[in-house]
């Protein structure tokens, strides 16, 4: 039929085992609900955006003074040298990075939680050949910290923390990771990814960066893509003692690692504390309505401190995420402590609402 319209591009009839966020972006660009990548609907703030559309004018010239700036403003915040800050699209390319400098050609270790957020862990040993030591969760779903301590050996060449924890929500003892960093890494490096500090009651308590201010060798990462809302701007740093920076700089062009556009929106975005309090808000708004779904359909949840939340299934998870996909909410499966288990990401209030339908003819 000449006429007809072409058939809507059907799902793939693959089984998600493996699916990687970008497949799901990919295969399912229409969703009602984006409750898949831990991204914030609520930025990037209206001034951001403003900030972007500024620097456009400019845009034939390299940003040099733009991140220059944006360095000063950080540096100078976090009462960090901008000896001890390196500058990133989105902290990926940090954690990449890391991955090649303490894979040691094959022959380091990494000790990191399982199920925590795999991106180093995983890179280190798929491209470097290193070996990932996998320390479970304690029964309340946070860091081990005494078993990591213990499963460190000669071999080990980084520790990778990831505090809030990415799936579970879950955030450490502060006073404990603070000893548990300052006694480990006088024998190891310890990388400390704070993607999701800002959705915390107490970021500047609760940071690592204290310790790399004491000249401990830790290793703090940080992004504007969770609360600012800037997952598609790309920006993202490190924090670390000076020569930890210089063995990351052969990985980096500090002057062009990030757009004017994207420099020029995270100077009006960072320290906008209007804006990320209402984000902030609008999160626990729709976290909340999460829960009582959840507790309203006869499921359990681990309580979260981040934009996302874990709670085990009863069916398997990968059939489950289809099934939710088919609807048009996109959300993600794991395994693990033999369970089925579902991340959603936090959304508006109608990606909530649209989950809370889909959810209630599977549940
Ligand atoms: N760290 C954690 C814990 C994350 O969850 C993510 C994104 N899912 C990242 C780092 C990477 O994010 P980005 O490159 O956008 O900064």
């Amino acid at each position: 039929h000449a006429n007809a319209a072409p058939a809507p591009a059907a799902a793939p009839a693959s089984s998600y085992k493996r699916f990687s966020e970008q497949a799901i972006a990919r295969d399912f660009p229409t969703l009602k609900a984006r409750l898949f990548a831990n991204e914030n609907p609520f930025g990037p703030s209206e001034k951001a955006k403003k900030a972007i559309v500024d620097a456009m004018a400019n845009s034939y010239q390299y940003p040099f003074l733009l991140i220059e700036e944006l360095t000063a403003k950080i540096t100078t915040a976090e009462g960090v040298a901008k000896e001890q800050f390196m500058i990133g699209a989105g902290s990926t390319p940090l954690l990449q990075a890391a991955a090649m400098i303490f894979a040691k050609n094959g022959g380091g270790s990494i000790v990191a939680a399982d199920p925590s957020y795999d991106y180093l862990p995983e890179e280190a040993s798929k491209f470097f050949n290193a070996k990932w030591v996998k320390v479970p969760l304690t029964p309340d779903y946070k860091h081990d910290l005494d078993a990591m301590e213990k499963a460190i050996d000669a071999n080990t060449s980084l520790v990778y923390i990831c505090n809030p924890n990415n799936p579970t929500g879950t955030v450490v003892d502060t006073a404990k990771l603070k000893a548990f960093c300052e006694r480990v890494s006088k024998r190891v490096p310890v990388f400390v990814d704070e993607a999701y500090i800002d959705y915390l009651p107490d970021p500047k308590g609760t940071t690592l960066i204290d310790c790399v201010k004491k000249g401990h060798n830790v290793i703090v990462a940080r992004t504007f893509s969770k609360l600012h809302g800037f997952a598609g701007l790309r920006v993202g740093y490190i924090v670390a003692q000076p020569d930890m920076i210089k063995s990351f700089e052969p990985y980096s062009s500090s002057w062009g690692a990030i757009a004017a556009t994207s420099a020029n929106a995270a100077l009006a975005s960072y320290g906008d504390t209007d804006f990320l309090k209402e984000a902030l808000k609008k999160t626990n708004e729709s976290k909340e309505y999460l829960y009582a779904v959840l507790k309203k359909e006869g499921y359990t949840y681990i309580p979260s401190s981040t934009n996302f939340v874990m709670f085990p299934l009863n069916m398997d998870s990968e059939r489950f995420v289809e099934e939710m996909m088919k609807r048009g909410v996109g959300v993600r499966s794991w395994k693990f402590n033999s369970k089925e288990w579902c991340r959603v990401s936090i959304g508006r209030m109608d990606e909530m609402k649209a989950f809370e339908e889909a959810f209630k003819q599977l549940s």
